[in-house]
């Protein structure tokens, strides 16, 4: 239930603490407990879900939670095919558990790795015009609050707007309730575009299919582009990546990585033979299996929300000036695309974005790359995905969040001692 952890790191490695007390909650009671101790104390406390933010938002100062013991599903109502899971639920264990009712989610990131908890609390998102993030597909929260109370709060309630996306900060979500759709597959199809095409069909490909993303090495001429489309759960031909093809495609990316860090100019041709190179194909499974890949080479990454109706602008500025090659850098730029949605702080402020994430090898420089998207990606309206990389502690937060006022406000109201207010975010809220 409590031990003290040496060296905690997030999983980019970006943020760490030589030294806290992680708490491991069994119940709702057991977390009142523990945050009503620490208020107690006058310490700050922060949960922490699997630490795959990039920014320092699951950062403890000193006092930290974890809900791994707050794990699995809890209830399923097939009538209104909602189901309510433990907060510490993997992602990857909710796709087959909502499965066995045929049930999905209806969208997912890249990687299911994350706690259902950390994965809302920063509006982790997917691809397709048409969905939300995955807090969009949540419709009550159960969360302990800076007293210790446990509140039930649900899409009618005037808070919803702050649960939304929440930073820990209006208090540790012990359980949610997930509004599901029927089980569906997904077929795949990876082809290589050039970007012209990227650019003259994009409207078109995002609207035309249900999910639709890009990966652009940075300076290439070839992109590459996988589109998925609804099938029938029942009738997939389900043909999983096998341990092969995972060993393959990370180790090639990772032994290239090492090449670049050491020789940074070799970058340009790793980026070039990356982009001729893109693997094409096809697969269908059922949705879950095929979202998620996993991620073995570790980097740094920033994402930016910017209103669809910019996008082709805002990509032909970075082309432009990334075909010179002005920064080395040879991981790809991935391209989404989401449906506005409320909440006060979902980057896409209710207008339909789209997403652009930036990355960088771990250990190799990214400061003025990431600086320079940062520019280019404001001026097209631009707001960062708070789970990555970002500025916020420079006062964008304010200027970029309409309605910041009132989700300050609710977290007054729920946490009026600011026991969920590490330093980071006194700096960010600042
Ligand atoms: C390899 C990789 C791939 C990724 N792919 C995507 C992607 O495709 N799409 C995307 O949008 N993002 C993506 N991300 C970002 C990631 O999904 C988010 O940062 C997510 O928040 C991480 O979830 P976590 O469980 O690790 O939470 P953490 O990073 O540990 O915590 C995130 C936030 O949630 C809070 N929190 C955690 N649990 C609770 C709780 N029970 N109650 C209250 N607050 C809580 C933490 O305090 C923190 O503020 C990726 C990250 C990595 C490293």
């Amino acid at each position: 239930m409590f031990s003290i952890k040496k060296n905690w790191r997030n999983w980019g490695e970006t943020a760490s603490r030589e030294q806290a007390s992680f708490y491991t909650p069994q119940s709702i009671e057991d977390v009142q407990n523990i945050v009503i101790r620490a208020k107690n104390q006058n310490k700050t406390i922060r949960t922490v879900g699997t630490g795959h933010s990039f920014s320092p938002v699951a950062l403890p100062d000193c006092y930290a939670m974890e809900l791994s013991h707050m794990t699995g599903l809890i209830h399923v109502d097939e009538t209104l095919q909602q189901a309510t899971f433990w907060a510490g639920t993997r992602l990857y264990d909710v796709g087959p558990l909502l499965a066995a009712s045929q049930l999905a989610l209806e969208n997912m990131g890249d990687i299911d790795v994350q706690t259902i908890a950390g994965a809302i609390s920063t509006g982790t998102h997917g691809t397709g015009i048409q969905l939300g993030s995955i807090s969009n597909q949540i419709v009550r929260w159960g969360v302990v609050d800076g007293n210790g109370t446990y509140r039930q709060i649900t899409r009618e309630d005037a808070y919803s707007e702050s649960m939304h996306i929440s930073l820990g900060l209006m208090g540790v979500i012990t359980d949610v309730t997930i509004q599901a759709v029927p089980l569906y597959g997904l077929a795949y199809d990876c082809s290589k575009v050039t970007t012209n095409t990227l650019l003259s069909t994009f409207q078109k490909t995002v609207q035309t299919n249900r999910h639709a993303e890009w990966f652009y090495f940075p300076g290439q001429t070839d992109v590459q582009q996988k589109v998925m489309n609804p099938i029938d759960p029942m009738t997939v031909q389900a043909k999983p990546l096998s341990k092969m093809d995972i060993f393959l495609e990370n180790n090639v990316l990772q032994y290239a990585s090492s090449l670049c860090k050491v020789i940074p100019k070799a970058t340009k041709l790793v980026s070039n033979l990356s982009a001729k190179a893109v693997p094409i194909g096809q697969r269908e499974d059922v949705s879950y299996q095929l979202f998620a890949t996993p991620r073995k080479v570790k980097f740094v990454e920033c994402e930016y929300a910017i209103p669809i109706e910019n996008f082709e602008a805002c990509f032909e500025e970075l082309h432009e000036t990334l075909s010179r090659h002005p920064y080395a850098v040879h991981f790809p730029i991935e391209i989404r695309t989401q449906k506005g949605e409320r909440g006060f702080l979902s980057p896409t402020q209710g207008e339909d974005c789209v997403f652009i994430a930036f990355h960088m090898y771990k250990g190799m420089r990214y400061e003025p790359y990431f600086r320079y998207v940062h520019y280019v990606t404001s001026k097209y309206g631009g707001r960062a995905h708070f789970g990555k990389m970002n500025h916020y502690d420079e006062g964008d937060f304010k200027r970029q969040y309409a309605k910041h006022n009132i989700f300050l406000a609710h977290i007054e109201q729920f946490d009026p001692q600011g026991l969920f207010r590490t330093a980071f975010f006194k700096r960010m809220l600042k």
